[in-house]
């Protein structure tokens, strides 16, 4: 027999999304109704993020057995037990919860099957939000195939429902489920009419070595900022980096005339840690200024974000009109 529950809010799925607002509403003491068909905690948890990073940190650990010799140490081929990887994976999901000679591919493309013989395989279809079962029309809800149409409040088109996370059209990141979940209870619980600021989104590919970027790129800001500067630096140059022999990558800074920060991308190792107070620079709209009044420790990487942030002033610093302040102070005495 079904039964009808009263509730202030359901939320559809037990993902990032829907654990985060269902905890912070049950904490502010409302009702919350939450229906999961499948596994709590989503894709992030169960087959994205987190296994993903724990098969790379695994993956890592073998490659320091073959990659030694720049550091004197001999190289040795490691002993990969598959079955122990995947249960060091299953290991870290519970935690938070509480590649070779040859693959054959097996694809169907317009109906047709082909088989590709390779070394290496990157699957790089997309995904699309599985909404279709959900009857969104019967609710006046309108989507596309990139998900549900929500307002700037994240509201759909039946005011009564929000849309979140992957569900909803536009980026399908964990740190946007936290992003969105705080924008929906602000709207909802404490009435507060708060909108989405994509401005600062970053987003990290974990390749070897990683690539992480915020804000606009050189292309987008060119658009609005005719006055926009590209500057770049190679890994190279830090003694960090050199040390570790980490030296392929770059920092590249979009910035107006007058400094201030519009986007960052970061090719090199650690580089989802290196963006990091970039973003902070884009959100606040600051200016590379920022960068170089700080103090930061040596020998790190993250020398490289004040070092390009003190090319940009270099040359008003050593200008021809300093030079002759020198001089005179010189002549001074
Ligand atoms: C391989 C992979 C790697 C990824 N790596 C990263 C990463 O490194 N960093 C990052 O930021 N993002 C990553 N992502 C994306 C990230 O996993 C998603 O953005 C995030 O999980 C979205 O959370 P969500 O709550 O919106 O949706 P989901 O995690 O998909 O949760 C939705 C939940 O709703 C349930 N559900 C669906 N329909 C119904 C229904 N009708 N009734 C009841 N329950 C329903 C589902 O079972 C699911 O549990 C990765 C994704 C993949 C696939």
């Amino acid at each position: 027999m079904s039964e009808l529950l009263q509730c202030d809010i359901a939320i559809i799925g037990g993902g990032a999304c829907g654990l985060s607002v269902a905890a912070v509403a049950a904490q502010l003491g409302l009702s919350v109704v939450l229906a999961e068909a499948n596994k709590m905690g989503g894709d992030c948890l169960n087959y994205g993020c987190i296994p993903s990073k724990s098969l790379i940190a695994a993956a890592r650990s073998a490659r320091g057995f073959v990659s030694s010799a720049p550091f004197g140490i001999e190289p040795k081929t490691p002993n990969v037990d598959f079955k122990r990887v995947m249960e060091h994976v299953a290991n870290v999901i519970n935690l938070i919860k509480n590649s070779d000679n040859g693959i054959d591919v097996f694809v169907e493309l317009q109906e047709k099957q082909h088989t590709i013989h390779g070394s290496h395989l990157l699957v790089a279809t997309g995904r699309s939000p599985n909404i279709t079962g959900l009857a969104l029309e019967k609710a006046g809800i309108v989507y596309t195939l990139q998900g549900i149409t929500v307002s700037p409040r994240l509201r759909t088109t039946n005011k009564r429902v929000y849309a979140i996370g992957d569900a909803a059209e536009g980026y399908q990141f964990t740190h946007i489920t936290n992003y969105h979940a705080g924008i929906v209870i602000q709207n909802i619980i404490f009435k507060i009419p708060s909108k989405v600021d994509y401005r600062s989104i970053p987003w990290v590919t974990y390749t070897t070595p990683e690539l992480a970027h915020s804000g606009l790129t050189a292309g987008e800001a060119l658009k609005t900022y005719k006055d926009a500067r590209v500057i770049s630096l190679p890994f190279g140059d830090n003694d960090r980096a050199r040390t570790e022999h980490m030296t392929i990558g770059n920092i590249k800074v979009i910035v107006t005339k007058k400094g201030k920060v519009l986007g960052c991308s970061i090719l090199g190792e650690h580089a989802g840690e290196l963006i990091i107070p970039w973003i902070m620079l884009i959100k606040e709209g600051k200016s590379l200024r920022h960068l170089t009044d700080l103090i930061i420790p040596y020998p790190t990487l993250s020398e490289v974000s004040k070092r390009i942030a003190s090319e940009f002033y270099a040359p008003k610093l050593f200008s021809d009109t300093v030079r002759r302040v020198v001089r005179f102070l010189k002549y001074l005495g």
